[in-house]
């Protein structure tokens, strides 16, 4: 089994510097898998950029077959609808209603259907509701298969039994692409053992509004971390050929400025001047594209005004002319109706599907009727949308069918003997460790020796919905019934190391007391307290919040425990960083969980006992008050201290951010050169030791600062890292490559842009500077631009 994860990883990145060593023997005595670290995000992001588009040449199959199809197979092929519209029953009772599904498929002719009603459903159920629905599309005239689309946000969420694995948040804080590659060809594999061949994943949108409610959906604040574990997800799940049972078809979500809503709420307006939005919620969209994925699902709220779902310029302009995207658009939820009832830019539905249409959109996800179907027949009819539009959409999405295999197998599936494999468990295991971020731990209070009494405390030390958070079984997570019996949570993880040593009492739910003087009292019999603190379930809308600070009850729980004096060790269990600087204090260790997923309790509970090493680091700042939201990529001059005193970024604690049982020193940052020409390159070179006691994993990130820039240039970005492990007292050396484009800013001009002039590297406390010189034959000044297009 090692040996196969070990063959995958050298065929799936080729050209990786690999290093290769045993996991930490787990409490239960087995071993966990072979890990894989990243010695340059760089030589991993080239090689995920790589893919070919696409595997296999379909154009002649589409060219034959388009102009067969009458107009109203075209628009079918166009609708989206879902799961409801073709089934009967409820929960887990959901049956194919052969009269809706004779409606949908076979009368209106619809090209995909999508997700599922408030179920998981086992995989057999899956295969008996694809295997109808595609039983219909071969009734139709021209037996089109039905392409399915599904969320499988972090694993194939929807299927009972699969392996889910750290919200994509943890998965930033893991800092391991290769690791974030494995999960999502184990997604891939499971997805399509249900017959599906489509995800609605990853979502490549930037965290840097933390009171937005999908915050955990995002791979952090910074765009470089986000745009490599973003290739890293696309290739894991469509691989080289997505006609493969191994793997389905992507789509990047939700192009594009989605997650930066001024007032935090979801789906509402964000403000993204053109050249921020190229500068930062771009560039993930971009590299995925690069690394072949298939479809992009368009951005549910409005930028500047202008709803996703019209914008011309983002959806054609820039995806089709710049990016050279040649897959397919879907719109998200009911987002046409909605111009109308919401955005309240179109005076009807006919419109607002004219809009739609004419900006770039390929595929309605209509979901629930017909109208989207009978508007744009009409509009065709009356020369208002024209057929050229709808051949284009159709090219794409005959396309994406054909090179899914669907034609030839419109069921095709991915064996059983590959799905919710221990060896995923395992992997998936291993992520939820690699996240675990240790904040703080004072005196050495963790590892905890397995002797100690411990009072675990708080709401969500027994809750398995708080470990997964929304997109589990059912979108918003909450159903607890749906919950595997054998995933520990993190008290049930603790007590299986050290059984009776532990007192469980709850002391307060969420957002209310239950009996907090019992848990005081337990705190004063024990030697420590692990007080598990954060965030129910939630998705989308539903998860909006007005304030960042974590409820109430949870703070006086914390600080009730804390007055006992015994050492507090505060568990954060939260898809976003809710504020605690009321109990950061007087707390000895802080370690953030993020939603580790099923096998984060085990996770925690291997840290808190010393059987797992943290090495995770945060992918964000974690805000110390409501209203401190400044990413470590801020301008310098927004927190220079000035005579006014109010100025200083104190974050609770910085991106970047996290610490290890042993104790890593930086030595030797070295430039190869004082100078490098804007077409040459930078070798960065630095010494990393394992200063303490134990063997651990270290990221050691690279960050550049441009000091003087016709856009005020940020104080650091990050440009480079790399995760390694090391032996007590190992040293390695690293080296990375900047290049031109590490070097370069979005220009007023909103191209790329580079101005010779000093640079400075940032690696650990060290710090090097360099300046870059104009190409030769050009007497560049700074100030004076040299854009690329
Ligand atoms: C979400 C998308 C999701 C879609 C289908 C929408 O509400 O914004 O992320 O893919 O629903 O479930």
């Amino acid at each position: 089994m090692k040996t196969t994860l070990v063959m995958l990883a050298i065929m799936s990145a080729p050209i990786f510097c690999l290093a290769l060593q045993q996991s930490a023997v787990t409490p239960q005595g087995t071993r966990g898998p072979v890990l894989v670290d990243v010695n340059d995000s760089d030589a991993f992001f080239q090689t995920a950029t790589l893919a070919p588009f696409p595997a296999r040449d379909n154009k002649r199959r589409v060219e034959a077959l388009l102009p067969r199809m009458t107009l109203e197979e075209k628009v079918g092929q166009m609708t989206q609808l879902e799961i409801g519209m073709v089934t009967t029953g409820k929960d887990q009772d959901i049956q194919i209603d052969p009269a809706k599904l004779e409606k949908a498929v076979v009368k209106y002719g619809a090209g995909s259907i999508l997700n599922v009603k408030d179920q998981a459903l086992p995989v057999e159920k899956w295969h008996d509701i694809i295997r109808k629905i595609q039983e219909a599309s071969q009734r139709t005239r021209l037996k089109i298969p039905v392409i399915y689309g599904i969320d499988s946000i972090h694993g194939a969420n929807y299927e009972r039994g699969s392996t889910l694995y750290p919200q994509e948040i943890g998965m930033a804080a893991t800092w391991n692409p290769f690791l974030m590659q494995r999960l999502a060809e184990i997604t891939a594999v499971e997805t399509r053992a249900a017959g599906i061949p489509w995800t609605f994943s990853p979502v490549l949108d930037l965290g840097r509004q933390p009171l937005w409610p999908r915050f955990y959906e995002t791979f952090g604040e910074d765009p470089y971390l986000a745009k490599v574990l973003g290739a890293a997800f696309v290739r894991g799940i469509e691989g080289d050929d997505i006609s493969s049972p191994n793997h389905v078809a992507t789509s990047l979500k939700h192009y594009m400025g989605y997650s930066f809503p001024l007032n935090g709420r979801d789906r509402t307006s964000a403000w993204v001047p053109e050249n921020y939005l190229r500068e930062y919620f771009m560039p993930t969209f971009a590299a995925a594209i690069k690394a072949g994925a298939r479809s992009v699902m368009v951005n549910s709220g409005e930028i500047n005004g202008i709803p996703g779902h019209i914008n011309h310029h983002i959806l054609t302009d820039i995806l089709r002319g710049e990016l050279g995207f040649r897959g397919v658009v879907v719109s998200d939820w009911e987002d046409i109706k909605k111009l109308v009832s919401q955005w309240k830019v179109a005076v009807d539905e006919k419109e607002a599907t004219r809009l739609a249409i004419m900006a770039g959109i390929d595929m309605s996800m209509v979901p629930s009727g017909y109208s989207f179907s009978d508007l744009l027949v009409q509009l065709v009819k009356e020369g208002r949308v024209p057929m050229s539009r709808i051949d284009e959409a159709l090219r794409r999405i005959l396309r994406l069918k054909f090179d899914l295999g669907l034609f030839e197998n419109p069921t095709l599936s991915a064996p059983m003997t590959s799905f919710g494999t221990g060896e995923s468990r395992q992997i998936s295991l291993q992520a939820a460790r690699e996240s675990m971020t240790l904040l703080k731990n004072e005196n050495s209070l963790l590892p905890l020796a397995k002797d100690r009494k411990v009072l675990v405390t708080g709401p969500t030390a027994n809750s398995l919905i708080s470990l997964n958070n929304g997109w589990t079984y059912v979108w918003q997570g909450d159903k607890a019934e749906l919950y595997p019996k054998d995933r520990p949570t993190i008290l049930q993880a603790m007590q299986a190391q050290i059984g009776k040593n532990i007192t469980y009492i709850p002391g307060s739910t969420l957002d209310k007391e239950i009996d907090i003087q019992a848990a005081v009292r337990s705190a004063r019999e024990a030697d420590v307290a692990v007080v598990c603190l954060g965030e129910g379930s939630y998705a989308e809308t539903p998860g909006n919040i007005t304030d960042l600070t974590l409820g109430e009850a949870q703070l006086r729980l914390a600080e009730a425990i804390e007055a006992t004096g015994k050492p507090v060790v505060l568990v954060l269990v939260e898809g976003r960083p809710r504020v605690i600087n009321r109990i950061v204090d007087r707390a000895q260790a802080i370690l953030m969980a993020y939603n580790p997923s099923n096998e984060g309790g085990t996770a925690v509970a291997d840290v808190l006992f010393g059987d797992y090493n943290p090495s995770g680091k945060l992918p964000f700042t974690y805000p110390r008050t409501a209203n401190g939201f400044i990413t470590y990529d801020h301008k310098l001059f927004e927190t220079e201290e000035t005579s006014f005193g109010n100025m200083a970024f104190k974050p609770q604690f910085e991106f970047g951010h996290g610490l290890s049982y042993t104790t890593f020193t930086y030595s030797n940052l070295k430039l190869a050169q004082k100078a490098m020409t804007v077409n040459g390159q930078m070798n960065v070179s630095v010494t990393l030791t394992n200063s303490g006691q134990r063997a651990g994993k270290e990221t050691v990130i690279l960050y550049v600062r441009d000091v003087v820039a016709t856009v005020a240039p940020p104080g650091k970005r990050v440009k480079r890292f790399a995760k390694v492990y090391l032996e007590p007292g190992q040293s390695r050396a690293l080296t990375f490559t900047l290049r031109r484009d590490d070097l370069s800013f979005i220009g007023a001009d909103l191209k790329p842009t580079v101005e010779p002039g000093d640079f400075e590297v940032f690696v650990g406390n060290l710090k090097e500077k360099f300046t870059l010189e104009a190409a030769p034959g050009h007497a560049h000044r700074r100030g004076q631009r040299q854009t690329r297009k």
